[in-house]
């Protein structure tokens, strides 16, 4: 299929489709959804690229350093969400590979695929895409493939494609510079330079979220050690694979791909290495939290507050509803005074708003959404306030104006106090970024014994300043870290922690 001699310039094909996907989420993604995102064809996907700070961004900028003629097809992003549609699946699918057939004759293909979609009727999305994709370039064209570190990779991925290689950091600040190493990896094997041979191990592990980041164990350690194997001349790449704990497919979880130029014994010693060391470290990659009960007795013996109650498991910043109850119902048992927690209930700001400012009401609030959450608390409280629900953070540097711009907007909001748990209830769904949140209605943050946060860490920059203690909590929700709460179907078992 090689279409150019060594004189000319080398016709690469470039594209992606990726989607970290949700599988215990119950809305599906749908095409529309990628509309929202990022969905953009041929010339379109060299324009709306090139110059961001991507994975595809970088390739395109090496790829055009080198002078290589680039042919886009196809290249399709969405939020973090639920099992994507075949629909939508087949549809972008069916874009790309025609777009593929279109720049034949090609001499590579560079493709930046997420490593955890789960479409409908597909549970290995990536090896899918890769597989169809070498039906169309053929066994001799090179086909090299950038991965998000949340990957779960199937060995079927690494044998359809010749180079895996996937971002070295989360939060992920590499993606740029691990494409620019894609067209470099590229570049040598279009001048036959290295035979690139991988071994694939999987340390039969399961990391929440929470565990996956590279700045704390188990993951430093793991990137030490490969770093050291990547400075030998043997090694061209390796993949430290955290994978994404709610995409249930059979190969879920943590792997290693090891890429050796010709040496597959090497390259099968330093990936079961990598992932007899991880298993090793498997107790680090373990979060340790308490139940709502016990977070909330501990919260009630420290002296001067707030102490924080960290419910990661409804993460609003992580696609969950912000509705989740179990705090507050472990907040009423114990009768804990000046504890605060925002839930968003637009059922429950109409019924306050018509009962009006000064009245008591009777009501369920909370886990309207979903059955993840909890369940609904009935409540009786005074309507201590209403408000338009708009602030302006406190925070100089918040990091979710590029979201929110200057004003955030939860929708009407009402506070509602109930014995002394003060509950904020918003029409939408508004992570814990600012403690204008809830100042801007008169609870003061500061004065509370106990604040509940919707978050995994994008609460800190505004309240780890106020806080006298943090205390994770094991709350229900779908980015639970308690990964036994999930009725995983497909997942090869045994696996910890599961087992
Ligand atoms: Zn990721």
């Amino acid at each position: 299929m090689s279409s150019t001699s060594a004189s000319e310039r080398p016709r690469i094909a470039i594209g992606g489709i990726l989607h970290e996907t949700h599988t215990f989420m119950e809305q599906p993604t749908t095409l529309a959804d990628f509309e929202l995102g990022s969905l953009c064809r041929g010339e379109d996907l060299l324009r709306e690229m090139s110059e961001t700070r991507s994975g595809i961004g970088g390739m395109i900028e090496a790829a055009s350093a080198r002078g290589w003629r680039l042919l886009p097809t196809l290249y399709a992003t969405a939020m973090p969400a639920g099992t994507v549609s075949a629909d939508a699946y087949q549809t972008l699918l069916r874009d790309l590979l025609d777009c593929l057939r279109g720049a034949l004759p090609l001499d590579g293909l560079l493709l930046a695929l997420h490593g955890a979609m789960v479409a409908e009727g597909e549970l290995d999305v990536e090896a899918d895409i890769v597989a169809r994709a070498r039906e169309i370039v053929g066994a001799e064209t090179p086909i090299v493939v950038l991965l998000d570190m949340h990957g779960n990779i199937s060995p079927r991925l690494v044998d359809v494609a010749d180079v895996l290689l996937a971002y070295d950091t989360n939060p992920h600040i590499d993606s740029h510079a691990r494409g620019l190493e894609a067209v470099d990896v590229m570049a040598r094997l279009l001048r036959r330079e290295i035979v690139p041979t991988a071994a694939y191990a999987r340390p039969a592990l399961l990391l929440p979220p929470q565990s996956t980041g590279t700045d704390d164990q188990p993951l430093t350690l793991l990137h030490a050690r490969a770093a050291e194997m990547e400075a030998e001349a043997a090694v061209v790449c390796i993949a430290v694979m955290a994978g994404f704990a709610y995409a249930d497919t059979p190969f879920c979880g943590a792997s290693i791909i090891v890429t050796t130029d010709n040496e597959p014994e090497l390259a099968r010693k330093y990936a079961r290495e990598l992932s007899d060391l991880l298993h090793a470290r498997r107790d680090a990659a373990t979060p340790h939290s308490l139940g709502p009960p016990d977070a909330v007795a501990q919260a009630a013996q420290i002296e001067n507050g707030p102490a924080i109650l960290v419910d990661s498991a409804d993460n609003i910043g992580g696609g969950t509803p912000g509705d989740g109850t179990d705090a507050l119902a472990a907040m009423l048992a114990q009768g804990a005074q000046e504890g605060a927690i925002v839930l968003a209930d637009a059922e429950a700001v109409a019924l306050c708003r018509d009962a009006g400012t000064g009245a008591t009401v009777t009501l369920d609030v909370g886990a309207k959404s979903d059955n993840w959450h909890g369940e609904s608390v009935r409540v009786t409280g005074r309507v201590e306030a209403l408000s338009d629900g708009v602030f302006r953070p406190e925070l100089p540097d918040n990091h979710f104006a590029a979201f929110y711009g200057n004003e955030v907007h939860m929708g009407r909001c009402a506070w509602l106090r109930v014995e002394g748990v003060n509950i904020l209830l918003t029409e939408r769904k508004t992570p814990p970024m600012d403690l204008a949140q809830l100042r801007h209605i008169g609870i003061i943050p500061e004065a509370q014994r106990m604040i509940v946060v919707k978050s995994a860490v994008a609460y800190r920059a505004a309240y780890l300043p106020i806080a006298t203690a943090v205390i994770e909590m094991d709350t229900a929700g779908l980015c639970s870290a308690n990964l036994s709460r999930f009725p995983y179907r497909h997942l090869k078992r045994p696996v910890f922690p599961l087992d």
